[in-house]
């Protein structure tokens, strides 16, 4: 089977690539290097069945393919917003683009779609046959509407053309790998507590997410590549939910640390609850998350911490 991941070499993807190939598929690995970077799958170059393609997606591509896996996008606040105008091309653009090709190929595409189409939800937990309440003209717009037209494109081509397709919509995921400057909520707290600087809590740290571990999540997005007739979207994410001072603590005492937390002014639009109902995932992909977030978050830690290296914890 040769397989395309398109943000291959981000977060997500770089995990991805490396279990695609782990179970003896082709790989290739296309990316423009913008949030991802090529040390995530620099321990896969060499490997023959694995190959590293840098192409923006904007611009249209010909490759043989018989699954899409398509990621490319950058997912973190900070990353989408540096340029919004760029952001929202490379996921109405570069889907088209991604969708005319599994189109010529035959492939089969699944989209990376998000949670943030929900957008500020009204509706908790958000199953899949809500239709979200964003802010159309917001700062968050270039992502969550980027992701909705992606979605709208993924299904027209399909009802059109009969693309095979595939969407999840994924809610927070963190695990190792996450860059250290990612700007995410999980990355954020590790590197502060392990630095022994403060915690930012944006507003009064009582909104909510629910979080992932990297694991479950890429087993849930093979078994929607692999599960026939199953368009989606499906959520998928871990349905325990916290609070943003909850994980905060949690992170302190995991890094055994004596940082502070710092009250800072809300971001605009931060979604105020978000957790996934997954009855779609369990009744259909057989599929639910195996790591509680004390676990996950323990291994997250260890990676930063090697990552960090001889920095000082501040203890
Ligand atoms: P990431 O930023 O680490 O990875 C995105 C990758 O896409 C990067 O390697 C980046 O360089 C690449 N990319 C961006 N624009 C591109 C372009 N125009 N052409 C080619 N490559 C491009 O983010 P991630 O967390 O790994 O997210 C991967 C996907 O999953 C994204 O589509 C994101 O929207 C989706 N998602 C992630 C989460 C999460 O919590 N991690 C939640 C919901 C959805
Ligand atoms: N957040 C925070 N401090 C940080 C980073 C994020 O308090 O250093 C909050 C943020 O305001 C949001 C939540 O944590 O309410 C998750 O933010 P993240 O950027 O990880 O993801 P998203 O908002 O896209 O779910």
């Amino acid at each position: 089977m040769r397989t395309l991941v398109t943000g291959g070499a981000g977060f997500l993807g770089s995990h991805l690539c490396e279990r695609l190939v782990r179970d003896g598929h082709e790989v290739i690995c296309l990316d423009n290097f913008f949030s991802g970077k090529r040390a995530n799958v620099a321990h896969l170059r060499g490997h023959p069945n694995f190959e590293i393609v840098l192409h923006d997606i904007v611009n249209p591509i010909l490759l043989e393919v018989d699954r899409i896996y398509h990621l490319a996008c950058p997912a973190s606040p900070v990353h989408y917003q540096y340029n919004p105008v760029k952001t929202i091309k490379t996921s109405v653009m570069g889907t088209i683009n991604m969708l005319g090709l599994a189109k010529r190929v035959k492939a089969r595409i699944l989209l990376t779609s998000t949670s943030e189409v929900y957008g500020d939800p009204q509706e908790h937990p958000q199953t899949e046959s809500y239709w979200g309440h964003v802010n159309p003209i917001g700062v968050r717009s270039c992502y969550d509407e980027g992701k909705r037209v992606a979605e709208c494109l993924m299904m027209d081509y399909h009802r059109q053309n009969n693309v095979d397709i595939r969407i999840v919509r994924i809610f927070n995921t963190y695990g190792p790998r996450m860059a250290i400057n990612d700007g995410r909520v999980v990355s954020n707290f590790c590197v502060a507590a392990l630095r022994g600087e403060n915690l930012e809590i944006y507003g009064d740290g009582k909104q909510t997410r629910s979080f992932a571990y990297v694991d479950d999540l890429i087993e849930g997005l093979l078994r929607m590549m692999e599960t026939p007739d199953l368009t989606g979207p499906v959520n998928i994410g871990n349905p325990d939910e916290f609070t943003i001072l909850e994980l905060a603590s949690l992170a302190i005492e995991l890094a055994h640390s004596s940082s502070k937390l710092k009250y800072m002014p809300a971001r605009p639009d931060d979604p105020v609850r978000r957790r996934p109902d997954i009855s779609m995932a369990r009744k259909y992909l057989n599929w639910e998350p195996a790591t509680p977030l004390r676990k996950g978050l323990s291994s997250t830690m260890e990676a930063f911490r090697h990552e960090l290296g001889g920095e000082d914890p501040g203890h």
